[in-house]
This record gives structure tokens, C-alpha cells and sequence, in this order.
């Protein structure tokens, strides 16, 4: 097996078999046949760690080949042999954390611990969907028909194509492929450009624990001409996308000639609703951790901060005290809390962002970018007065950037929070029952977290409404984006008791 080793990323890994710069189909190491690659960019210096190569039409053609032949024997599996070869995965996902995180944090810009952290919330999902792959239960339906008996079978959707965003290199992917693989489905993963190493980190492991050759193939390529085929594909049964609402319409519109089953992670712009009975200071901590991680490169970053007018003032003074705390640096490096944002552009986003507020007459309370430590990155900045005609109410900041506003009554702030073409998330702290029920009711959101920031993990249903995308991941549900329900009649039994 051909191997290409950065020398700097590969001495920095116990096991520097783990960083790849091919391709992984058919459970080969593969080039690009067309000799076209891309250089991977270290976002905190802007280095390159690495190079990908870019595969032609074919050779993508050639992994769906390659999952098609792998499909016939891997859904024969039972249940239970597909769980452990999954649990296998999970474990050299556990042993390997270390160089695991060291990839993701060169790779997109996290700090060292938030990595460590995906790498133990993206292995979490392959050990929850490879014990719920033994409980895809169909169903006995008692009988209207004489003489028959009537049920269901869950079997596999076929090959899946699982295309997935940046900011979490390693989960997005586990999310989608433990659930996939799980069900008896063959996966074709297209990972960002911006972080691919994790995604062949994953292959290497996958095919360590045993994963046959064709199951989990990643492929790599310019990234409107790879989705292009795939959702062109008929033998590619289901799609499932994170990423931003913009691309993913339009995959949903690509996908639509071959009627395939296609679920959406989009695009977020969480409310984070603070009521007039929270102590100011409990709930501003809350809503800097709820901004600033993955330095607010996050689906579920609170990007519209909603703040009684009772205690306004005060939730913005701990805010800001709370915000000036935080550091910022290259996440190699120790007691970091953000790392660069993902490329120079995001820079310029974040800055037209808080240049377009501030115009409209917001208030910018903190964020100096003359402290940046390099050119990728951006200082958290604080923004008060923020209103429905800028862009931060708008468009997802994806940047450490906190708009915060206040509001007079929980009408006005159910208003104000449903006031975006999303729906991912959204957080309310407040310790008045009637508040929570009544507001949580009211949001047009898929997701609604209650005095607490953490939401996610394996055993909750995940996803978003309105342009935040169709269908969920994780939970007793993620896996049913990969089945098929097969109903059956069995007529002409003869006299069937209890039919
Ligand atoms: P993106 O849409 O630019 O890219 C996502 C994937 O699509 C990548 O693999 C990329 O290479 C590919 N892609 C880009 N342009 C394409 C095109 N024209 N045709 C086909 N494929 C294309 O998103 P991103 O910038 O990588 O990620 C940030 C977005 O992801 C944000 O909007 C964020 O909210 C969203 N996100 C959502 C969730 C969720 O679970 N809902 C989770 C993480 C991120």
C-alpha cells in the first residue's frame, strides 16, 4: 500500500498510519487519476498539513461500484454481527483519541480539548447505532384481510452518500455512518475540503476493526462536481447532508430525478431567551458558553441573545466580564478556549457582519480585532441593540460574534425568536414553568434546551425545522433515515386465530 506522510503532521501522532492523503474506496489508498489535489491548510498558521487529491467522475462512479458489490454481503450480516464490528470501530476510535483530536485540531482549529471532546461525542454515536441496528423491530398488524397474517420488515435503503461540513470533522460523519452502517447500508462519505484528514483517519480505523472493503468508502474531489454524480446516481438510495441551507436546497433539487430519500442538517440561528426572574450573572455564563465554542462556528451557537429589559444591563456587564475571560490562540497550545475561525473569508464575513450592526446603530461593547493573533482569527466582539434589519439578526455570524437585544414581554420575545427562515435550535433560561411551556410551545424549532446549554448526544433526535433541514439524527429515530419498511400480507393461510 502506497503511502505519502506530511513530515510534520505524521511526527506529531503515536501512530502516524493514521494521517492519509488518499482517498479511501473499496479499501484502497487511492490517487486521483486526473493528478488534480488540494493543499489542507492549517487555519491558525496557514501552513499546509497536507495535500487530497481530487478524483475524477469515474473513480467516483467506481466507489459506488465498489459499495454496490460490498451491499450484498454486508446486509446479509445479522444485526448482531454488524454491532460488533461497529463496537470494534467505537473501540479504536476510544484507543486513538489522542491522535485523533491532534488531526482535527491541525486540521480545523480547535482547541485540543474541544477535539478530544468530539472525538468522544463522534464514537458515542457508533456505539449507540451499533446496539440499535439489533432493534430495528418491524411490526405484527392484526389482520382486516380473512386468512391472512400481516406485518412488517425494516431492511436497508441501500448505498448512502453522506456529504459533511468543517466545523466537526469527525461527528458529522459518525452520526450518519454508525446509523447507516448499522441499518445494512454501505456508506460514501465526501467530507470538507477544509478537514478531510479525519475522515480517512476514520477510514484506517474502520478498516482496522474489520469493516469490509466497500462499507465505508471516502472520496474527495471538487465538491459541486463529486455531489453532482452522487445524487445523479440511481444506485444511491439515500443522501444525507450538513452543511449550509444554501447548498443544501441545492442537493435537495439535484437528488429530485432519483427520488432518493435525502435528509437535511442545515443551517441554525438559535434564539437564546433569558427571562426577567434569572439571575443575570447565571445566565450570561450560560449564553458565553452557549456563543463561543467551536469559537461560534457551531449549528447551535445562541446568535440571537434575548434579554428581559428587567435585568438587561446587568446580564450585558457579566457578559462582557465573562467574554473578556476568554483566550485566544492556535488550539495546540494549552488554556485556549478559541482557535482561528476556518479560513480568511469567515474573517471577512464575521468583520462585514459587526461593520453592518454597527451602521444600524448597535452598540459594539467589546471586540478589538487589533488583538488577533493571526489573520484567521477573530476576537470575540459583543454587539447591544441589535435589530431585525441587520444582518447578525439574519444570517448565521459563524463567528465569535453575540448580538444581544432586549425585549419587553414573552409575546414580543416568541415574536422575535421565530423571526428567521430557521428553525435548528433554541434556548430558553427561565425557572417559571408557565414561561417554559408556553414559550417552548411556541418556537418553531426542532430542538429547545431548558437552563441547560448541552443538548445533543447519541439518544436524542436531532434536527431542525423550516429551512434548518427534513428528518433526524440520533435517538431510537436516525437510524429509520436508512431503512425501508417492507409490509407483507400472507393471504391464503387457511384459518389464522387471531387474524
Ligand atoms: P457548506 O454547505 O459550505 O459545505 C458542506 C459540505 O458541502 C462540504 O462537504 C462542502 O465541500 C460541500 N459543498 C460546498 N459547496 C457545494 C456545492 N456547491 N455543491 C455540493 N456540495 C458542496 O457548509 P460548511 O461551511 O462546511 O458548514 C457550515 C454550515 O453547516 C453552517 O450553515 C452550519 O449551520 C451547518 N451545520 C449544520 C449542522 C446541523 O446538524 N444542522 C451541523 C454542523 C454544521
Amino acid at each position: 500500500m502506497n503511502m505519502k506522510l506530511s513530515r510534520t503532521l505524521s511526527t506529531m501522532l503515536d501512530d502516524p498510519r493514521l494521517f492519509r492523503q488518499y482517498a479511501y474506496v473499496d479499501g484502497k489508498w487511492t490517487h486521483g487519476d486526473g493528478g488534480r489535489e488540494e493543499a489542507v491548510i492549517d487555519p491558525a498558521t496557514g501552513e499546509v498539513i497536507g495535500h487530497i487529491p481530487w478524483l475524477e467522475a469515474d473513480q467516483i462512479r467506481a466507489a459506488v461500484d465498489a459499495a454496490e458489490a460490498a451491499f450484498v454481503h454486508w446486509r446479509a450480516l445479522r444485526a448482531d454481527e454488524r454491532c460488533e464490528r461497529l463496537l470494534a470501530w467505537y473501540d479504536l476510535l476510544q484507543a486513538n483519541r489522542e491522535d485523533l483530536a491532534t488531526i482535527m485540531t491541525l486540521e480545523q482549529g480547535k482547541p485540543l480539548p474541544d477535539a478530544r471532546g468530539e472525538v468522544e461525542y463522534g464514537a458515542s454515536f457508533v456505539r449507540w447505532f451499533a446496539e440499535e441496528g439489533k432493534r430495528t423491530f418491524g411490526e405484527t398488524i392484526p389482520s382486516h384481510i380473512p386468512n391472512a397474517a400481516l406485518g412488517t420488515i425494516k431492511e436497508p435503503v441501500g448505498i448512502a452518500a453522506l456529504i459533511t461540513p468543517w466545523n466537526f470533522p469527525l461527528a458529522m460523519i459518525t452520526r450518519k455512518a454508525a446509523a447507516a452502517m448499522a441499518a445494512g447500508c454501505p456508506v460514501i462519505v465526501k467530507p470538507a475540503g477544509e478537514t478531510p484528514f479525519s475522515a480517512l483517519a476514520l477510514a484506517e480505523l474502520a478498516e482496522r476493526a474489520g469493516i469490509p472493503a466497500g462499507i465505508f468508502n471516502v472520496v474527495l474531489g471538487e465538491p459541486a462536481e463529486v455531489s453532482k454524480i452522487l445524487c445523479a446516481e440511481d444506485r444511491v438510495k439515500a443522501l444525507s447532508f450538513t452543511g449550509s441551507t444554501r447548498v443544501g436546497r441545492l442537493l435537495l433539487e439535484q437528488s429530485a430525478n432519483t427520488v432518493k430519500r435525502v435528509s437535511l442538517e442545515l443551517g441554525g440561528n438559535a434564539p437564546f431567551i433569558v427571562g426577567p426572574d434569572m439571575d443575570p450573572k447565571e445566565a450570561a455564563f450560560a449564553a458565553v458558553a452557549a456563543k463561543f465554542q467551536t469559537a461560534g462556528q457551531d449549528c447551535l451557537a445562541a446568535d440571537r441573545i434575548l434579554v428581559h429589559e428587567s435585568i438587561h444591563d446587568e446580564f450585558v456587564e457579566h457578559f462582557a466580564e465573562r467574554m473578556a475571560a476568554l483566550t485566544v490562540g492556535n488550539g495546540l497550545e494549552s488554556e485556549i478556549d478559541l482557535g482561528p475561525l476556518i479560513h480568511r473569508q469567515a474573517v471577512e464575513k464575521a468583520a462585514a457582519i459587526v461593520d453592518d450592526a454597527l451602521a444600524k446603530g448597535a452598540t459594539l461593547v467589546a471586540g478589538d480585532q487589533s488583538l488577533a493573533p493571526g489573520e484567521n482569527f477573530f476576537m470575540p466582539t459583543l454587539l447591544t441593540g441589535v435589530t431585525h434589519d441587520m444582518k447578525i439578526w439574519h444570517e448565521e455570524s459563524f463567528a465569535p460574534v453575540a448580538g444581544i437585544t432586549a425585549y419587553a414581554n414573552d409575546d414580543q420575545v416568541i415574536e422575535m425568536a421565530n423571526d428567521t427562515e430557521y428553525g435548528l435550535a433554541a434556548y430558553i433560561y427561565t425557572h417559571d414553568i408557565r414561561r417554559i411551556w408556553k414559550i417552548m410551545r411556541a418556537l418553531e424549532f426542532g430542538m429547545v434546551s431548558v437552563n441547560s446549554v448541552k443538548m445533543t448526544g447519541p439518544p436524542v433526535p436531532f434536527g431542525g425545522v423550516k429551512h434548518s433541514g427534513l428528518g433526524r439524527e440520533g435517538g431510537i429515530t436516525g437510524i429509520d433515515e436508512y431503512l425501508e419498511t417492507k409490509y407483507y400480507c400472507l393471504g391464503a393461510l387457511g384459518s389464522v386465530s387471531g387474524s
